[in-house]
Order: structure tokens, then sequence, then C-alpha cells
């Protein structure tokens, strides 16, 4: 995710996964960020198509995993605990992969901050 103002990517996927990326807990919401290098307010604007594409396939590799994978394994009877722990892990993998894909392909735009502090007045 490139910035539009410094051509430097806007945030890493660590900042964008643990951090508020530099805005409040509700601006962060609503799609606002800043940019790590220069600082300049940016709004996600949209996702690229791929995204779709990614999230399909996401789908489609975790249909097939639970397939072969989880489901013989819940079948041998391995016992509720493992059981568990197999399926919060795999989910948690999943989850990690979506979030990375909506980091990856998401589309940001430069926000004035002006037309912000006043949309924020009108409010
Ligand atoms: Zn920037």
């Amino acid at each position: 995710m490139q910035c539009p103002s410094c051509n430097q990517p806007a945030n890493t996927f660590f900042r964008f996964a643990f951090t508020r990326e530099g805005v409040t807990i509700s601006e962060g919401l609503k799609g606002y960020l800043r940019c790590q290098h220069c600082g300049t307010l940016l709004r996600i604007a949209r996702f690229r198509k791929q995204v779709w594409y990614f999230v399909a396939a996401l789908a489609i590799a975790f249909f097939i995993f639970h397939e072969i994978v989880l489901k013989p394994l819940f079948q041998a009877k391995v016992g509720v605990r493992t059981t568990m722990v197999c399926w919060i892990g795999s989910v948690l993998v999943w989850v990690s992969f979506y979030i990375f894909g909506l980091w990856k392909y998401r589309v940001v735009e430069k926000v004035e901050e002006e037309s912000k502090s006043a949309e924020k007045a009108t409010a």
C-alpha cells in the first residue's frame, strides 16, 4: 500500500495489525490512518479487485485443509483438548491471512485535514 503523498509504503503489516496507525480508535474504524513516513492523513478508498480472489482462494484453501487435515483428525478421536487447539490454531492462521489480505489490497487516498475537520464540525 503506497502513500499517495510521498510514494513510500504508508504502513507495515505489523503497524496495521498492532497499532492504531496514528489515529484515534474512532478514526481508525472509519478507515483513516496516518502515513508512517510523512504523517499525511489517509483514508481507505476501496479494496483492489484482487482482494476477492484472495478471499475466495483462502476459503477454498480452508475447505481443503478442513477436509484433509481437520476432519480425519477429529475422527481419530484425539480428545477434546487437542481438537480445540487444532481448531483455534487453524482459525487464527486463517484470520491472520485474511487480515493480511485486507492490508495488502487496500487502496488509500489522501485526506485534506481541513475538509475532515469541516466534516466533523457539520456532523
Ligand atoms: Zn506518506
